[in-house]
């Protein structure tokens, strides 16, 4: 983010969750707001640890170059900040070793550069950078409880809030909230219950998450990230392994509707037992020998929600959602915390326009948030979602259990996203395409240009 001139859109600017989406956020917020304050339930973390409050933080987070590029923006010398600390660069086609659907990708030195560390490595990154802004204050221990709301006006002028272990609550007014506390915000219920409804796109994909940090033997590997995907309908478990700082690798094993969810994995000998069960030996292989250095960690995704509220009319003015609070992807095709530093630069396009609303109308009172902007925002972030969303599902719905509402042309996306996977392990620009895409990038139409369709659906190799 260059240093522009201030413009600051009023005097209080509150968070909730500091989370990616919440940092990336209250970055933002930071140019156009006096003071911001970031709320957070859980305690302060613990230098560079997984915070129990953020339970997916013990399980590989794979960031997108999209995201990379989107946080750079925000924190300007992030991605150098990490490398000193010992993320590792990697090239996106050469040091990715991908099994897709029964076949091995042809890697290649493209032009795409990655980092690989843990998530809670990035989030301590993220929120040192966030830290710098002396507006900002970051108040933990204190659980968001329900905003406050003018209902004659249609406002919200900020949020009750509550210290761990008190039973009082106080009133926290803000000209801005920003609810980023993750996919089980408890405010998407407050909003029903005002009247406030609006439609969600749930799907079923009952996905489960098994992850355990090893230190691996000393030999020399041509890649830095494994991944086994399994072909559905037929397979449903897949697996992979990602170098992490602190020459550490995290090995994930993911299952949709399969018996990993049942599987009680509570020790490294039954986690490596379980993985002779993925569609490659590969990383069974790798575990010969490895020593592990963390617990056996669940997680389980029931479900994948998008909420629509660009569709509602009568929004309440100063609050807006953000991240997984307003959409929870797939984890498996590692989107989450890329779309969240996405969504906070459509923030920061919106709030520009918003500081340019009102110097147009020569408005110098500086107070209130319009109702233009929440419209605006919802509008912007659905248009970086969609793509996302729909990429996603087409892939979710090969498995049979899966249940929801089907994109337009499923069958059709289907067999020719088949084809692209497929071609991807023969045609290096295919792949060039494909990598692009999946990285956020670039669109998804660009895989459907004449050339691609060409390459894609020419007969041979
Ligand atoms: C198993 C798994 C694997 C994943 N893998 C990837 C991946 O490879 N790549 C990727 O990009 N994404 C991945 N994701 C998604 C990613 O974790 C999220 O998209 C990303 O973290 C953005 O989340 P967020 O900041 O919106 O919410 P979170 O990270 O969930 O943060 C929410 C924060 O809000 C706080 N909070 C909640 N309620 C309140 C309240 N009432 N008051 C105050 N504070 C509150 C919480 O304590 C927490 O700190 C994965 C997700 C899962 C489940």
């Amino acid at each position: 983010m260059k240093a522009k001139m201030t413009r600051k859109l009023g005097a209080h600017a509150v968070v909730i969750g500091s989370g990616i989406a919440g940092l990336c956020s209250a970055q933002v917020l930071c140019r156009y707001f006096e003071e911001v304050t970031l709320l957070e339930r859980g305690a302060e973390p613990h230098d560079k640890q997984p915070r129990k409050e953020v339970p997916q933080s013990y399980h590989l987070h794979a960031l997108l170059k999209g995201g990379e590029q989107a946080l750079e923006q925000l924190f300007p010398g992030i991605v150098q900040a990490m490398m000193e600390d010992g993320s590792t660069g990697i090239n996106g086609s050469k040091d990715l070793n991908w099994f897709h659907h029964g076949v091995w990708k042809k890697r290649f030195v493209g032009d795409i550069v990655v980092h690989l560390q843990s998530r809670p490595f990035l989030e301590h990154h993220i929120r040192l950078q966030a830290e710098k802004n002396s507006n900002l204050r970051i108040r933990c221990n204190m659980l968001a409880l329900e905003p406050i709301y003018d209902e004659k006006k249609n406002m919200i002028l900020g949020v009750q809030v509550t210290e761990a272990d008190s039973s009082q609550s106080t009133s926290l007014y803000a000209d801005l909230v920003i609810d980023a506390s993750g996919y089980g915000s408890r405010f998407h219920p407050w909003f029903q219950t005002h009247q406030l409804q609006h439609p969600e796109e749930k799907v079923r994909i009952d996905l489960c998450y098994v992850s355990q940090i090893y230190q691996l033997d000393a030999a020399d590997r041509d890649w830095s990230t494994l991944l086994v995907y399994p072909s559905a309908p037929v397979e449903r478990n897949g697996g992979a392994v990602c170098r992490i700082e602190g020459n550490r690798h995290i090995f994930t094993l993911f299952g949709y509707d399969s018996e990993l969810s049942h599987a009680n994995l509570n020790d490294a000998e039954s986690f490596i037992a379980f993985t002779k069960k993925l569609p490659d030996a590969m990383i069974y292989n790798e575990l010969q020998g490895a020593a592990p250095l963390s617990a056996v960690k669940v997680h389980k995704v029931p479900y994948i929600v998008r909420h629509h509220y660009e569709k509602v009319r009568n929004l309440p003015q100063g609050f807006l959602f953000i991240g997984d609070a307003f959409c929870r992807f797939d984890p498996v095709f590692g989107q989450g915390m890329s779309v969240a530093a996405m969504e906070a630069l459509a923030l920061e396009e919106c709030l520009v326009r918003e500081w340019k609303d009102r110097a147009r109308r020569k408005d110098t009172t500086g107070t209130g948030i319009s109702a233009r902007l929440t419209k605006r925002f919802y509008r912007r972030i659905a248009k970086v979602i969609d793509p996302v969303w729909k990429i996603t599902i087409v892939e979710d719905f090969r498995f049979p259990h899966v249940v929801g509402k089907k994109p337009f042309g499923l069958s059709l996306l289907q067999w020719y996203t088949g084809r692209i996977f497929h071609r991807s392990s023969q045609n290096t620009d295919v792949y060039h395409a494909f990598i692009y895409v999946m990285n956020l990038l670039r669109p998804v139409r660009t895989l459907f240009s004449p050339s691609m369709l060409y390459r894609i659906l020419r007969r041979g190799g």
